[in-house]
């Protein structure tokens, strides 16, 4: 089966499918952008990436393309027409095409595409022997709350990750408190057997999965402390681990090629991991 992407109305083949050399996506980074899961042709926590994406596009004055059941309608429609049960919807919107000037375009409409590919499982060896992350330091900006498509700091920081052989990179803010991973978000599980993740303000991007994992953990009545922590406390860990879209919960065994306690995943990441491969089959 081919790949269809959606751009701006029409149903494209991949291959083929472009847009204006003066999208604002383009030239700016002027846009935002969401990740679904589809397990089993069901999308997951879908409601909470529209949302997310609604906050994101009234932070920048972008307005919504079309309303959010036409837009549930496409996500469905690139599914479907990419024969997609288990994969990725990818979806991006831009302030439109304009004559390249800084300020807002008036009058135009914004750019809508959506992509959809198949993903495999995570392996196996990822979740049983865990992952290795280094430590960066943050130099984003300062509204790493709305997920825009303005990416480079992530994309400098994920290569640093992969040059070192690691997974990913935690970043860390001018007091030396970890914020997030550069597509990921950070937890540890401290000394004191306490789950600890940076509260979502405008440091980190409040992860659809940091989400579920609180709902879920609050569930089975463990408790979570939403506090910043620093690069010392992830050291000294018992647990620490990793939540996104594509990598749901991974153990983090090594921190800048140190172990984390015993360099084993971690009983509490596993159990959370099991907890939203739960909820995905749900
Ligand atoms: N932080 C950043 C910077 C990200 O790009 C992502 C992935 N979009 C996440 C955290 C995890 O978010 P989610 O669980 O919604 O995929």
């Amino acid at each position: 089966m081919s790949r269809i992407a959606y751009v701006n109305g029409r149903y494209l083949a991949h291959a083929e499918a472009g847009v204006h050399i003066e999208d604002r996506g383009y030239q700016f980074a002027d846009g935002v952008y969401e990740v679904v899961a589809i397990h089993r042709g069901r999308f997951f926590d879908e409601e909470p990436h529209l949302d997310r994406l609604k906050r994101s596009l009234d932070a920048l004055s972008i307005a919504p393309p079309m309303s959010r059941a036409a837009l549930k309608h496409v996500l469905r429609e690139v599914a479907r027409r990419n024969g997609i049960r288990d994969g990725i919807l990818y979806l991006q919107i831009s302030r439109g095409v304009a004559k390249r000037d800084h300020a807002f375009p008036k009058n135009v409409a914004p750019s809508l595409v959506v992509t959809a590919k198949r993903t495999k499982p995570t392996p196996r060896k990822l979740v049983e022997e865990g992952i290795a992350v280094i430590t960066i330091p943050d130099i984003r900006w300062k509204r790493c709350d709305i997920k825009s498509i303005s990416l480079l700091p992530n994309i400098l920081g994920k290569q640093q990750a992969k040059d070192a052989g690691a997974f990913e990179a935690w970043m860390l803010d001018e007091q030396g408190m970890v914020t997030e991973g550069t597509s990921t978000n950070a937890w540890i599980v401290n000394r004191q057997g306490a789950i600890v993740t940076r509260p979502a303000e405008e440091a980190i991007l409040n992860g659809v999965t940091r989400l579920a994992v609180k709902r879920l953990a609050a569930a089975e009545g463990i408790a979570i402390e939403e506090r910043p922590f620093s690069l010392a406390e992830a050291r000294e860990a018992k647990e620490a681990f990793l939540t996104s879209t594509t990598s749901l919960v991974l153990p983090v065994v090594r921190i800048d090629s140190q172990p984390v306690a015993d360099g084993k995943p971690g009983k509490l990441s596993l159990k959370l991991r099991a907890l939203c491969e739960e909820a995905m089959a749900r």
